[in-house]
This record gives structure tokens, C-alpha cells and sequence, in this order.
């Protein structure tokens, strides 16, 4: 889960971090309130779930609070790379004179976290990491030891940070890792952490993605989610407890097991289909939430037809052949559909199915043959 540049800031104050003290505006309005509260000059930021606001006209300095309400009037409805903005950060403007990158990721392959830092902050760092990696300074973390003083010293070193500010980085790089532990997160970002015209550090950009898998105990984490910001899908979906990914093909995939999932994707590619979608419905899934996730893949507009591929062990067969009924006489839909049910009650699960005489369902009795009729199916709708 990706959190907003406010959120992750506000989160890295918590921990020590120095950042700008603004405020998160939803109209122009507010965001005039903010700014005259403030006392401007202020920064106007879009809050979406992507990098190259500045670039793409999300980011803009207004000298009085007229001007900052404006500039929220223009960004506000904007449109970033398919991310539309419902609100702005208003900071109190920095002066900038140096940009700097510092952040904390895991390293997979290392298995172990990574504190990198660049002189080359503001920009795309994995541009400069394409371009120039030496220009990244990085320090892997033994998690049983933590983020000892040397490693620091090392990345202020490896940038040419002044001595005098060496104090102020320790504090923050040592903040940044406290909260990238804490939060169990994949990923903490300040791009750019700025030296001003005092001679202080502060983080002007923040970045925070947290593991999916480890939110269960951060209910404040969680409850940061920004439903507004992903596809309705996946927030019903998640409601749903089912693991769904939209994808761009147009064969509605619903699977029981995240592995039958990716193979019932792949053998659809292989006969010259695309999926539109990867969905677990899990194991021992009962009628309602086979209904629930009917209803999110018929939503789809580009589906074109539907591949149930069932593989009963916990999940029973008829449960999921009662869900599939349930969830058709109510979301009614004459898209093609194929079922493949085997495993547990699977005689049961096909009397159902055959019992309730629908006409645009047909049975297949491998995955090889579900997957061509659903592709044969798609590509003549
Ligand atoms: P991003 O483009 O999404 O990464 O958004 P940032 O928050 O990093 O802002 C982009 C750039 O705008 C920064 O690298 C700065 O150069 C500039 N910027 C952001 N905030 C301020 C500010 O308070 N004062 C000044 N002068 N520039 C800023
Ligand atoms: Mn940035």
C-alpha cells in the first residue's frame, strides 16, 4: 500500500524527521485559508499516488494566499498520468539550495534493507541509478544491528554532505530507518531533502509504500488507504477478502488458489486470449463471495467472456456452482462462460450448473479445453 506525500511525511515527523508544518486543502477555498494561515509564500502540491508531480505541473509556488487559491483551482481536477487530484498539500515554501536523495527499500535478493543516498536528489533517482549509479550511495543494513553511526557517516561522506550538517543527517537517516521498521515498510523516500538558506536539513518530498501482508498490525496504517485512488475494483475486492488484480485482457478469470490463478492466465495466453484480470477466490470460498467476485469481473467493461476454473479441495465445488447462480440472477449478464469444476463435490457442482439452464454457459472438462472455448468465445463476441 502506497501512502500520499502528506501521510508519509507526517508519518516521518512522528519519528523525528524535520518536515515543512502544511496542511492537505480539498478546495480552493480551504487551500486560500491555509495559505493566509500559514503566511505565504506556500507550495501548492498535488496529493496522488505517483512521482513527477513538478514535472507534470502538480507542484507550484504561490507569493500570497490568492495565488495559492488558484493555483489548487488549477491543479485540483487535474489529471496525472491517470491519477486524478482531490487534494493539495499546502507547505510552507522552502528555500532550496541543495536537493538530496535518502531513502530506505529491501533489498530482495540481498535479504536485507538498503539505505541509499544521492547528491542527485529532485530528480528520478531510478533514472540516475540507470545513468549514473555510482552516484548512489548505498549501505546494506544487518536487521539484527540496526543502522549503525558508520553507515551514516559513509552516505554523508560518499555525497560530500558538509561537515556541519553531518549532525542533522544522522538524526534523520537514523529517524527515516526507526520508521521504515516500524511501519513495516517496503519503501521510505525523501526526494528531495533539502539544505535551505539556514543551513538546515528538511524533508520537502515523501514516499512511503507499506507491506500489504503486515497491515494487520498497523490499523492506523491501514486506515490511511486511499480507496479514492485505486480501481473500485480492488477496494470491493479487498472488502470481499478475495486478491484481485485488474489486468487489460478481455477473458474474466475466476480461480481458487493465487498458483491455478497465474497457470489459468498463462494456458489463456497460450490459446491467444488475454486475461482481464488475475483472481483468487481462495480456499474454502463460499457462495457469497463467489457472488462478490462475479460481480466485480462482470463489471469490467472489456470482458468479453468468463473462465471459472475450480479446483475443489477445501473449496467445495456446488458452493462455488451455488454462487455462481446466486450471483447471475442478480447481475444477470449473457456473456459466454465456461465453467471447469473438478475436485471435491464436483458431481453435485455440474448438477447445479446443468439443473439451472443457463444458455450462455457451457462446462469444459480440462483447463486446456476451458481455455480455448473462453478464448474462442471472446475473440466472436
Ligand atoms: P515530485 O515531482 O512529485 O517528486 O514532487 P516534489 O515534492 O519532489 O517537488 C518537485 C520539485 O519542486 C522539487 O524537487 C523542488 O525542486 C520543487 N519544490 C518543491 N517544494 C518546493 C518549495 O517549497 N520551494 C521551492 N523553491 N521548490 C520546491
Ligand atoms: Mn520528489
Amino acid at each position: 500500500m502506497n501512502l500520499h506525500e502528506y501521510q508519509s511525511k507526517f508519518r516521518f515527523a512522528e519519528f523525528g524527521v524535520p518536515i515543512p508544518r502544511g496542511k492537505v486543502a480539498h478546495s480552493p477555498q480551504e487551500a486560500y485559508e491555509i495559505a493566509k494561515e500559514l503566511g505565504t509564500p506556500v507550495v501548492v502540491k498535488a496529493q496522488v499516488l505517483i512521482g513527477g508531480r513538478g514535472k507534470a505541473g502538480g507542484v507550484k509556488l504561490a507569493k500570497t494566499p490568492e495565488e495559492a487559491q488558484r493555483h489548487a483551482d488549477n491543479i485540483l481536477g487535474m489529471d496525472i498520468r491517470g491519477h486524478r487530484v482531490l487534494k493539495v498539500l499546502i507547505d510552507p515554501a522552502s528555500d532550496i539550495k541543495t536537493e538530496i536523495y535518502l531513502g530506505v527499500t529491501n533489498d530482495r535478493a540481498a535479504r536485507q534493507p538498503l539505505i541509499m543516498a544521492s547528491a542527485e536528489g529532485g530528480m528520478d533517482i531510478e533514472e540516475v541509478n540507470r545513468v549514473s549509479p555510482e552516484k548512489i550511495i548505498r549501505e546494506h543494513i544487518d536487521p539484527f544491528l540496526g543502522l549503525r553511526d558508520y553507515q551514516i557517516r559513509n552516505l554523508a561522506y560518499g555525497i560530500e554532505l558538509p561537515r556541519e550538517l553531518w549532525k542533522q543527517f544522522m538524526k534523520i537517516a537514523r529517524s527515516l530507518y526507526t520508521c521504515y521498521v516500524e511501519s513495516d515498510a517496503t519503501l521510505v523516500e525523501i526526494n528531495p531533502l533539502i539544505i535551505d538558506g539556514d543551513r538546515n536539513l528538511l524533508a520537502v518530498d515523501g514516499k512511503m509504500s507499506i507491506d500489504n501482508n503486515a497491515l494487520y498490525r498497523h490499523p492506523d496504517l491501514a486506515e490511511l488507504r486511499d480507496t479514492s485512488a485505486e480501481p473500485t475494483a480492488e477496494t470491493q475486492a479487498r472488502a470481499a477478502g478475495l486478491s484481485y488484480v485488474k489486468l487489460d485482457g478481455e477473458i474474466g478469470c475466476m480461480v481458487n488458489g493465487a498458483g491455478l490463478a497465474m497457470t489459468t492466465m498463462d494456458i489463456t495466453k497460450l490459446f491467444g486470449g488475454s486475461p482481464a484480470n488475475f483472481l483468487d477466490i481462495g480456499g474454502g470460498a463460499k457462495a457469497d463471495k463467489v457472488a462478490a467476485a462475479l460481480r466485480i469481473i462482470l463489471a469490467d467493461p472489456n470482458v468479453k467472456a468468463v473462465l471459472f476454473n475450480i479446483f475443489g479441495g477445501i473449496t467445495r465445488c456446488d458452493e462455488v456452482a451455488l454462487g455462481i447462480i446466486e450471483a447471475l440472477d442478480e447481475v444477470k449478464s449473457d456473456l459466454p462462460m465456461v465453467v471447469r469444476l473438478v475436485g471435491t463435490n464436483e458431481e453435485e457442482g455440474r448438477r447445479i450448473i446443468d439443473e439451472a439452464n443457463i444458455s450462455n454457459m457451457q462446462s469444459a472438462a480440462t483447463l486446456a479445453e476451458a481455455a480455448q472455448k473462453a478464448v474462442k468465445a471472446a475473440q466472436s463476441a
